[in-house]
């Protein structure tokens, strides 16, 4: 038990358990090994981070912005000192390489705690005269606000809910993905030893229970979820029952475009960023690589090449750059997929199965070409490291077919001619977009998605309005005229 927490949930300030609850095992994807066993929280458990959540956010709310910042930035001062142990818990919890986690992970989550601990005392109302008469605003907290968490960036998306909820003045209940239970304690028990009061950022464990549990409470306000859109249908009607506030990080299939004028090596190199980093396993990922039919050939065989030459490993190993699949199921999941793709026709450029390691929940980084709109790689998530490549031959028909699509959360497009990449992300109906980049996602930038891929938006100064709600006050300066 290499990975063992102190207990299962962090709440009001300390390490709390309930051995009652049914066991969630936390294996290291590389191995198969179990490194943890949590439990799931039981009625009690999240009974005391609700009552203990709202208490503690009455006096938090009333806190002077610039004293919540301080706290905040001392966390993120401890998660930078601490970079290294935490990636190696980050990488254990989710097989994803060190290389990756010790500038990915926990750095983008420091990142969005100081944006926001430096941005909310810059949150002010606005005054609205009206020759004598005037209104104010003021911007609250909502309040309790859930965050719950997908298995992909597990401490990344408690910071990226964090941030801006505490800062903004409210309390945040977290439950992590059942797949990866561990690096949310290690946040809490951060903040707490920067100096937040107990209370305020509480994490506890579950499966779907816990989530609808936490969902559907009177005293939460705001619910925010990074998951499948399937599991947001449910998350966002249940929330909907209390109307309360939502935020919705889902799925995607995003199109990544690329034009024949375009700088191929880039391309290549993003369109693997974009399919391979984390394994595949990124919401955003360009998962539909539309290439112009005049560099086809050598987009595919540069791509064959490059793919080639991708280090699979064990992911402490800091030469590693592409670890297993986060588990089992996931394993399967993606196995069929590549099935699927060989039996309805796809071109197999590399890559097509399980690696070859003896142990873990491993595949090799792949591509398919000559996919079409209509085959199941080029309409459904897979989650994992598989390029699915179409042809195309014109701008207006690669709109309209990057565009058929229930999803929308982001899009790419590379071309030299920096007007016609403006004009097509005019047109592409997603929330983020890339011109001659890809995957990119700082948190000075809002991210989010449109269509089935979600609403609301994290990280910039859009999560403002997400954690926020306006108050309007009208003062009357002079008698009151009544006609009766
Ligand atoms: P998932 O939908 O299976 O689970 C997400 C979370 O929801 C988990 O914590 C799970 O326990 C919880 N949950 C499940 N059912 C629930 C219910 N009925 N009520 C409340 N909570 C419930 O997703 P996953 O497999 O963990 O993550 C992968 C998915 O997340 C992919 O679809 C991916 O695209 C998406 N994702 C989106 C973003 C984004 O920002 N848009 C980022 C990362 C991942």
């Amino acid at each position: 038990m290499r990975a063992q927490p102190k207990a299962s949930h962090f709440v009001n300030g300390d390490y709390v358990e309930d051995t009652a609850g049914a066991a969630i095992e936390v294996v290291y994807p590389a191995t198969g090994e179990m490194i943890a066993v949590l439990h799931e929280a039981t009625p009690a458990v999240i009974e005391a981070a609700l009552s203990g959540a709202a208490a503690a956010q009455k006096a938090w709310g009333a806190t002077r912005p610039v004293e919540r910042a301080r706290i905040l930035r001392r966390a993120v001062d401890l998660i930078r000192a601490r970079n290294e142990e935490l990636s190696v818990l980050e990488t254990l919890d989710t097989g994803k390489p060190v290389q990756e986690t010790t500038v990915a992970d926990w750095p983008s989550g420091a990142d969005a705690l100081e944006y926001f601990a430096g941005l909310a005392p810059t949150v002010t109302g606005e005054t609205v005269p009206l020759g004598g008469d005037f209104v104010y605003t003021i911007r609250e907290p909502l309040g309790v606000c859930v965050g719950i968490g997908a298995w992909n960036y597990p401490s990344q998306i408690a910071c990226w809910k964090a941030a801006p909820a505490l800062s903004l003045g409210n309390a945040m209940i977290f439950k992590p993905s059942e797949v990866t239970p561990l690096g949310a304690l290690k946040l809490a028990e951060i903040l707490v030893e920067a100096g937040l009061p107990a209370g305020l950022f509480n994490v506890v464990q579950g499966r779907g229970t816990v989530g609808g549990a936490l969902v559907t409470d009177r005293r939460v306000a705001k619910v925010s979820l990074t998951g499948s859109v399937p599991t947001g249908r449910k998350v966002y009607a249940a929330a909907a029952e209390g109307i309360r506030h939502v935020t919705m990080e889902l799925g995607g299939k995003s199109p990544l475009i690329v034009f024949d004028d375009a700088d191929v090596e880039s391309a290549i190199g993003a369109a693997m960023l974009g399919n391979f980093y984390s394994t595949g396993q990124i919401c955003s990922n360009g998962t539909r690589v539309f290439v112009q039919k005049g560099i086809k050939e050598r987009f595919l065989s540069r791509l064959a090449e490059r793919t080639a030459a991708i280090r699979l490993g064990e992911p402490l190993d800091p030469e590693t750059q592409l670890g297993p699949l986060v588990s089992e199921a996931q394993l399967q999941k993606v196995l069929g997929y590549m099935q699927i793709a060989k039996a309805e026709g796809a071109r197999l450029i590399c890559g097509g199965d399980r690696a070859a390691l003896n142990t873990g929940f491993y595949v090799q980084p792949t591509a398919f070409a000559d996919v079409t709109d209509d085959m199941t790689l080029a309409r459904e998530e897979v989650f994992g490291p598989v390029m699915a490549i179409l042809d195309f031959e014109n701008e207006e028909e690669v709109i309209t077919r990057a565009n058929d699509t229930e999803f929308g959360l982001a899009a790419g497009v590379f071309t030299a001619d920096l007007a016609r990449g403006h004009r097509v992300v005019a047109q592409l109906q997603a929330g983020t977009c890339w011109i001659n980049a890809y995957n990119l996602t700082p948190v000075e930038g809002p991210f989010g998605g449109v269509k089935s891929s979600g609403v609301g938006r994290e990280n910039s100064r859009a999560a403002v309005e997400h954690y926020t709600q306006v108050k309007s006050v009208y003062v009357g300066m002079g008698p009151v005229d009544a006609p009766y």
